[in-house]
């Protein structure tokens, strides 16, 4: 099957000021020194997109958003639109992270609508599903995250730049990871749901595997079959470890 070139993302969450932009610049000046032949994504805060386009302008290592809103526009105090992101120099946006479905009761259909506006916006959208513990431990964690693709991706998704991430919520910040034929049996049905969903183009699009990925288990992690790259929280917040999960791909 072909596959797409690896796309490591860094996800900052609610972390980093303006002088947090000095990992962003040492990162890129590494990358420089020796590059990489996998994409590089980094996430900060809304605040930070433009200042981060900024210092990276010119250089490899693309800036995303953490979320957008599904409309263009409106009366939606405190949102922030996809084309936004996009005019602030954003390249890609993360949508349905595990902390927006739980956190602020985002459905499927909202996901899907918000990876929309972020096709329409011009943005490589990155849509997330992820099983808990409970759903985990209840042997659920295929079926919850296969309909979690089919309700997530909207069909505009096909023939267009995008990504799934995979990221089990019990895994994010926990330092804990599935078993790597835990990963490999999740990403095979992704792919699955994903060809199902989408047809054809379903095929290519890279699953990203999230959840206390660090220099130490990335280069085994993002060996498995149809992993196509990696979601990073903590460990993207310093140029160093995030460099040892990129240099590990
Ligand atoms: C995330 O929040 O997307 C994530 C994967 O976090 P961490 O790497 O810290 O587990």
């Amino acid at each position: 099957m072909k596959q797409s070139v690896k796309l490591i993302a860094g996800n900052w969450k609610m972390n980093g000021l303006s002088a947090s932009l000095q990992e962003a610049k040492a990162l890129q000046d590494s990358l420089n020194d020796s590059p990489v032949a996998v994409r590089v994504a980094l996430c900060p805060p809304a605040t930070l997109v433009a200042q981060m386009a900024w210092t990276l302008k010119g250089g490899t290592v693309a800036v995303g958003g953490q979320d957008c809103h599904t409309e263009a526009s409106g009366a939606f105090t405190g949102s922030i639109a996809a084309s936004m992101l996009a005019d602030a120099g954003a390249r890609l946006v993360i949508v349905g992270h595990s902390e927006r479905r739980a956190g602020f009761g985002e459905t499927d259909a909202d996901v899907s609508a918000k990876a929309e506006a972020a096709l329409a916006a011009g943005l490589e959208p990155i849509i997330c599903v992820g099983e808990t513990l409970e759903q985990r431990q209840a042997g659920d964690a295929v079926a919850v995250v296969s309909a979690q693709v089919m309700g997530s991706l909207p069909t505009s998704l096909s023939g267009q730049a995008f990504a799934v991430a995979y990221e089990p919520v019990w895994a994010i910040g926990t330092g804990l990871t599935p078993t790597l034929d835990q990963i490999e049996e999740v990403h095979a049905a992704v792919r699955a749901a994903m060809v199902e969903r989408l047809g054809e183009g379903g095929r290519t699009a890279p699953i990203l595997y999230g959840g206390s990925v660090k220099p130490s288990n990335a280069a085994e992690i993002l060996a498995v079959a149809e992993v196509g790259g990696a979601l990073v929280g903590g460990a993207s917040l310093k140029a160093e470890d995030f460099l040892g999960i990129i240099r590990a791909a």
